[in-house]
């Protein structure tokens, strides 16, 4: 099953969630982390961006609204197909885990 698009995010009620990631540093400079953290409606997404937007762009689309920095961080939930909880979806996607080898 995949899950690619707000759509497909919708059918399986999922739950989403944003958090600016604007780090630590700026240059040599630390600055104080942001921190921003806001739930977001999947309605209005899709209302907004429409059935067909990739979940995995959200996050380029999105601007913390504190410090107005563009790195954004998107967890999504799928309570309804996976007990083990948030993950994130982002431009590289959750490839990684399903490419490790069974037993090597
Ligand atoms: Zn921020």
């Amino acid at each position: 099953m995949k899950i690619e698009t707000l759509g497909d995010a919708w059918y399986h009620d999922a739950k989403v969630w944003m958090a600016c990631a604007y780090g630590k540093r700026e240059g040599l400079k630390t600055i104080r982390e942001c921190g921003f953290q806001k739930t977001l409606d999947l309605e209005t997404l899709i209302c907004t961006r429409g059935w067909d937007f990739p979940l995995a762009m959200l996050a380029t689309r999105l601007r913390c609204p504190h410090c107005g920095s563009r790195q954004i961080r998107v967890v999504w939930n799928f309570p309804s197909l996976d007990k083990r909880g948030a993950a994130a979806v982002g431009p590289r996607g959750r490839g990684y885990i399903g490419a490790r080898t069974r037993w090597g």
